[in-house]
Order: C-alpha cells, then sequence, then structure tokens
C-alpha cells in the first residue's frame, strides 16, 4: 500500500491532478514493488508514505517543469527499479517510453512490472555510454529523464548523447543541484547542451528537489560518450 492522499497533496502542489484509474495503477505498483522487494533488494524505500512521496510525486514532478507532446519518444536512464519512468508511464501512457539500466534483473522485474499494469514500455539491458554509441539510440529521444545515477557533470555524457538536437534532458537533482550546475558548466556545452530552467520544489517529506532542464541546441561530437572507464578516469 502506498499513500495515497500524501501523493495526491504533492501533485496538486505542483499542479498535477491524478484521476481515480490512475490511483489505482499506482496503487497496483506499490504492492508489486513491495511484494518483489522481499526477494530482490529494489528499493530501500518500502513505507507507504516514502512510497508516495520519494517514488511516486518525485518521479511525477517532471510534468510539472515541461510540457511531454503527445507520443513523444521518452527515455529513463539508470531506472533501477522503474523510476521515473513508470510513475510517469501511468501519468502519461501515450508516451513511447525506453527504460535503460546495466543491471538485467531490476529490469526483468521493470518490464514484467510493466505488464501487469497493462502498460507498453521497452527495457534495455545496456550501459548508457555504449547505447549513447549506437545509431539506434543517438540522438533519437525527444526527452531523457534520470534521477539518481551520477553527478551533473558525468551523467550529461551518458544522457544528453540520446537527445535529439531541440529535445530535452531534465536532470532530477536533490539538494546539491546548484555545486552540481556549477562543476557541469563545461560538460554540458561541449556536448551540445544548454540548461534553460530549473524548477526547485519542496516535496511534503521536507526533501528538496531541483529539476534541471538542459535543451541539446547541437550535435554531440562524435568522440562522446567516451568508454566507461575513460568517464570514470576523467570525468568531464
Ligand atoms: N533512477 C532510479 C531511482 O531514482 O530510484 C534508480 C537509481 S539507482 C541509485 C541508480 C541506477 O542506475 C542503478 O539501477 C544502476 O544500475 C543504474 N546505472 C548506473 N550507471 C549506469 C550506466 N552507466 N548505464 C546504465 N545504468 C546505470
Amino acid at each position: 500500500m502506498y499513500n495515497t492522499s500524501l501523493l495526491l497533496s504533492d501533485a496538486e502542489k505542483l499542479g498535477i491532478s491524478i484521476n481515480d484509474e490512475q490511483i489505482k495503477l499506482f496503487e497496483k505498483l506499490s504492492d508489486l514493488l513491495v511484494e518483489q522487494n522481499k526477494t530482490m533488494n529494489l528499493t530501500a524505500i518500502t513505507d507507504p508514505d516514502g512510497i508516495a512521496v520519494k517514488h511516486f510525486a518525485d518521479s511525477i514532478s517532471v510534468l510539472s517543469a515541461i510540457d511531454i507532446p503527445q507520443g513523444a519518444r521518452v527515455t529513463d536512464i539508470g531506472t533501477g527499479a522503474g523510476f521515473p519512468g513508470i510513475p510517469l508511464l501511468i501519468m502519461r501512457p501515450d508516451i513511447d517510453l525506453t527504460m535503460i539500466d546495466s543491471t538485467a534483473k531490476k529490469l526483468k522485474y521493470v518490464q514484467s512490472t510493466v505488464d501487469s499494469l497493462g502498460l507498453i514500455a521497452t527495457t534495455l539491458h545496456t550501459r548508457a555510454e555504449e547505447a549513447g554509441q549506437s545509431k539506434e539510440y543517438r540522438e533519437k529521444s525527444d526527452i531523457v529523464c534520470s534521477r539518481a545515477v551520477a553527478a551533473l557533470n558525468v551523467l550529461c555524457e551518458y544522457c544528453l548523447p540520446f537527445v535529439r538536437v531541440g529535445g530535452l534532458f531534465i536532470a532530477m537533482k536533490a539538494a546539491k543541484a546548484q555545486e552540481e550546475i556549477a562543476d557541469a558548466k563545461a560538460a554540458i556545452k561541449l556536448l551540445g547542451g544548454e540548461i534553460i530552467d530549473e524548477k526547485s520544489f519542496t516535496l511534503s517529506d521536507g526533501g528538496e528537489r531541483t529539476l534541471v532542464i538542459i535543451k541539446k541546441i547541437s550535435h554531440i561530437p562524435p568522440k562522446y560518450p567516451r568508454p566507461s572507464a575513460q568517464i570514470a578516469k576523467k570525468p568531464l
């Protein structure tokens, strides 16, 4: 179970309304997450308030910062147990969503959960820096989002390669957002991006969040993303 009224009130503060059908899907998602978490290490957050606020409200906050066009190609990088991807899909079942992670067992859970909810999405088991160099994914997404995966300078090298020119990357950040933004300025420019907006808000549990909205304004140079070892050794 999750705390429905907490989700509804946090969503309302963000200007997002959730209908009855979506409320039921969030309930099912919460049950599946808690059940599967008994046998796999999916998340440390399993209490009804935490699921409502830290997983669901935080995930859908993306919708308060940008307008996602109907049928947009959206990619969630480092989705883990499906955040923010699955809540976004519950809210916007029209999107063409791909959820990427380097851990196969988490993605297996994500795909079976999406299927159980009667929704449609693709899961892709790969490292972001590998898929970012493949023709199939490079500069093909309208919108990319990512939460709790890496510091912004590294995250930009993972995520900006997927965004088409004119598309958006939404980096979902917590308390240290301003420090991360300062450290990532050069990387963002080098990778063809530009910060066009920052939206900060506080969740009902007191958690501070900042959504950093980066627009892809030019093509990414061919050498990026670099292989994992180079990214780790010499982050941009
Ligand atoms: N986004 C989820 C959330 O907010 O609950 C999961 C966050 S979890 C802390 C980070 C996830 O990113 C892990 O599932 C990990 O496997 C994945 N990850 C880290 N680096 C990655 C990379 N280079 N490519 C793909 N997935 C990656």
